[in-house]
């Protein structure tokens, strides 16, 4: 989704916009005698094409009775000539505001916002489609059958998929009313922002509540005490990824890259982006690297297979795992059973238990301490 909206409250962009805000700027608070506008309620207004989509900051106890708030800023910017759908949304007004993001070189995120949490690690990639949470929920199945404690933590907001992946529904529980418990399937802890809202519920999110979505779901949720934290990155490497690889104490983070070279491109993007947040890299996943047919076992390499190995070896960062395009994957991780935990015999499965023990292995230093010393024979 693209953003063009100006920072809040000022009068600019496009003449649409600014009739927007406009409009926007004669719906009244009910509660507070003004307008919404001079109120800073307005956020993360997106004018393209005539779609207009904005959300309104409220204070939480208020949200339920704001529901006309809601409808009236609606209407008043459906009434504009020009105006083909709008789409407001009430979001909690947070607290404790997302910051702007620190600048590199700094104390560096904090531990204390998951204190029980050894690793936390992000896989991100450098667009959508590629496979990113299909790999990240398999990688986190992978670590699970290690015998691991593994949280998963969908921060996917423009498009969870981790509740249907997972074979998850519902609301989760809370203790206390304050702090949720993430729900469990295959032995791995989650939480998603698809717990809270509908899956076809119109989210607008900009830079700053991203973030503070995330941090709430890691702040705000008993992830009790884990080995690793795997996060499901949103797609991409624009703002609120970066705010977020500075923000978040990650160990380490993998990318997922499809073969085409345009997405090796993107790829370059993400190592980048960590590079420069100094989240160590651990390496490159080449996800629908080959095409496995499912009647022959004949295996075509439709792109141009191997890029992401050799892009690796230019960059500098590991090669951790090829996977296959095979119906089987989506079938299993659409249908919430992914193929680590529903096919553990397949060779499928064996690539992601490989990218589980790589990843491990850099992270906690096991695998080097496992090799035990070189001995040489002269
Ligand atoms: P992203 O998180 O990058 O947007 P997803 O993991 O949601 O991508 O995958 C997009 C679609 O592709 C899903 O339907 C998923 O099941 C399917 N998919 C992902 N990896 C594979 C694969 N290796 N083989 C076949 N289908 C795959």
């Amino acid at each position: 989704m693209t953003d063009t909206a100006s920072p809040s409250g000022a009068i600019s962009g496009t003449p649409l916009e600014a009739a927007v805000r406009g409009a926007l700027a004669r719906v009244m608070d009910p509660d507070r005698g003004q307008d919404i506008v001079s109120l800073g309620m307005v956020q993360g207004l997106v004018v393209r094409d005539g779609h207009v989509g904005f959300s309104i900051e409220v204070d939480p106890a208020r949200g339920p009775k704001l529901e006309p708030l809601r409808q009236a800023a609606e209407s008043a910017v459906h009434a504009l000539p020009g105006v083909l759908s709008v789409t407001a949304v009430l979001t909690a007004e947070s607290s404790g505001k997302a910051a702007p993001a620190k600048p590199t070189g700094g104390a560096g995120p904090s531990k204390a916002l998951v204190p029980g949490v050894s690793f936390i690690v992000a896989v991100a990639s450098g667009k959508g489609g590629v496979g990113k949470s299909t790999t990240a929920i398999n990688l986190a199945m992978g670590l699970a059958v290690k015998g691991l404690k593994v949280g998963l933590l969908d921060a996917d907001i423009y498009g969870p998929s981790m509740p249907r992946m997972m074979g998850l529904a519902g609301r989760p529980d809370t203790k206390d009313g304050k702090l949720l418990i993430p729900k469990k399937n295959h032995g791995v802890s989650c939480m998603s922002i698809g717990f809270l809202v509908p899956e076809d519920s119109p989210m607008i999110w900009r830079g700053p509540m991203v973030m503070s979505a995330i941090e709430q779901m890691l702040g705000q949720v008993d992830w009790g005490t884990l080995d690793i934290l795997i996060i499901d990155m949103p797609p991409g490497t624009g703002d609120a990824q970066l705010t977020l690889s500075q923000r978040v104490p990650l160990s380490g983070a993998v990318i997922v890259s499809t073969p085409q070279d345009i997405a090796l491109l993107d790829a370059r993007k993400g190592l980048n982006m960590f590079r420069k947040v100094e989240v160590p890299v651990l390496g490159i996943v080449e996800n629908m690297s080959y095409f496995l047919c499912p009647n022959c076992g004949h295996r075509s390499e439709i792109f141009a297979h191997g890029g992401a190995r050799r892009e690796a070896g230019t960059l500098g960062v590991d090669f951790l795992a090829e996977i296959p395009l095979d119906p089987v994957i989506r079938e299993t991780s659409d249908g919430g059973h992914p193929i680590v935990i529903s096919r553990p015999d397949s060779p499928h499965a064996a690539a992601y238990r490989g990218l589980a023990d790589a990843v491990w292995a850099k992270v906690s230093g096991e695998g080097a301490r496992r090799a035990g010393p070189k001995i040489t024979i002269a």
